[in-house]
């Protein structure tokens, strides 16, 4: 029996995560974060002082796996939980930089097919709908405008300690998106079947609903 893929991509910060965790929920599906796979790769690199040169040949030790615990996504480096290590401002972009490495990309790719092969997933990145999942059941381009998505993230990150200047933020998205866009392998763009959503006039709660709608009205 052949599952079924729903492909979320977007830029940084236009909510895929919130909301593919959301229409997961309600479909009964298993939500695949695939930024975490890079950012992993990016810790592994960083934690290893490894150089650019170096990369390639290093990978066959980066052991990258996911777990899922009541469906809820965990990330391992070799037997470490790092789902929570990656999640900072430096391995976003040391993440994005690296994403860019051909090597890096392909040392992934396998695992992500491997998982949307087996079960009924919305998986989220920037390469899901173009390269990975060709044939995926229903594709989305997630967008809104820098400046909303930044806004967003100040106002989540202003809740915890030593949260960033909103300029920060900002540039730091703006550098992401351009680097993300920009490379040779697998850039950043709409699939030429995706349904683009820009949420940037939208709550989550519509953003939610609107994709529920696109998802029900395809499968
Ligand atoms: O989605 P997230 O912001 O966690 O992703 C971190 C970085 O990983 C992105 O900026 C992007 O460069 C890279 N990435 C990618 N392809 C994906 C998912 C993430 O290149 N499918």
């Amino acid at each position: 029996m052949s599952t079924i893929n729903i492909a979320i991509d977007g830029p940084a910060g236009a909510g895929k995560s919130t909301i593919a965790k959301k229409v997961s929920a309600e479909m009964g599906y298993i939500y695949v974060d695939t930024g975490a796979l890079y950012r992993t790769i990016a810790l592994y690199i960083t934690e290893n002082n490894i150089s650019d040169e170096d990369i390639e040949k290093s990978l066959e030790n980066a052991k990258v796996s996911l777990k899922f615990i009541d469906g809820v996504q965990r990330v391992y480096l070799g037997d470490r939980d790092v789902s929570d290590l990656i999640r900072t401002p430096e391995i976003s972009m040391s993440a994005s930089r690296t994403s860019a490495i051909p090597a890096v990309r392909k040392h992934l790719f396998s695992l992500q097919q491997k998982i949307a092969n087996e079960n009924n997933v919305i998986m989220d990145g920037r390469d899901i709908g173009t390269i990975v999942l060709p044939n995926a059941d229903v594709k989305i381009f997630l967008t809104a405008s820098a400046e909303e998505r930044a806004n967003r993230r100040y106002k989540e990150l202003s809740e915890k300690p030593n949260c960033p200047p909103y300029q920060e933020i900002l540039d730091d998205i703006i550098k992401r998106d351009y680097q993300d866009m920009n490379r040779a392998t697998a850039p950043l763009k709409q699939a030429e079947d995706a349904v683009l959503v820009d949420s940037t006039n939208l709550t989550l709660e519509q953003a939610v609903e609107k994709i529920i709608e696109i998802v029900r009205e395809k499968i």
